[in-house]
């Protein structure tokens, strides 16, 4: 599962943003995701499931989500789709050249401050 691999390079990049201050928690995390490199939701249920018992469980993941961009091998034409396999609006023909949607960036990603974490654990229900 892509997902899996993607989400394990991501949080070698979040551990490197800790490794001054092991004691902070991530607040956010905002990535750049194509989605011929992963299905979104996947991506998330997979982040969830690893960043448990981590500084980064509850992070707030936002994700901005890339579409496909291909042009047409058939007649040239360069089309935008929620599909990995996009059909072209123009012929009808399936896929074609990849332009993007293929990308995966980590875009930001945001510390809780110390008095964050101090308030949050006052307040955060014990489970
Ligand atoms: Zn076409």
């Amino acid at each position: 599962m892509r997902e899996v691999e993607l989400v394990r390079v991501l949080l070698e990049r979040l551990w490197e943003a800790l490794a001054s201050d092991p004691h902070r928690k991530i607040a956010s995390v905002r990535v750049r995701l194509g989605i011929g490199c992963a299905a979104p939701e996947r991506f998330r249920m997979v982040f969830e499931r690893l960043t448990r018992g981590t500084p980064a469980e509850a992070a707030h993941l936002e994700m901005d989500i890339i579409p496909m961009t291909f042009r047409c091998t058939l007649c040239h034409h360069t089309f935008h789709s929620e599909e990995v396999l996009g059909e072209c609006p123009r012929c009808g023909a399936l896929g074609g050249e990849v332009l993007g949607g293929e990308e995966f960036a980590l875009v930001d990603v945001r510390l809780k401050s110390a008095e964050d974490a101090t308030v949050n654990s006052l307040n955060a229900p014990r489970s």
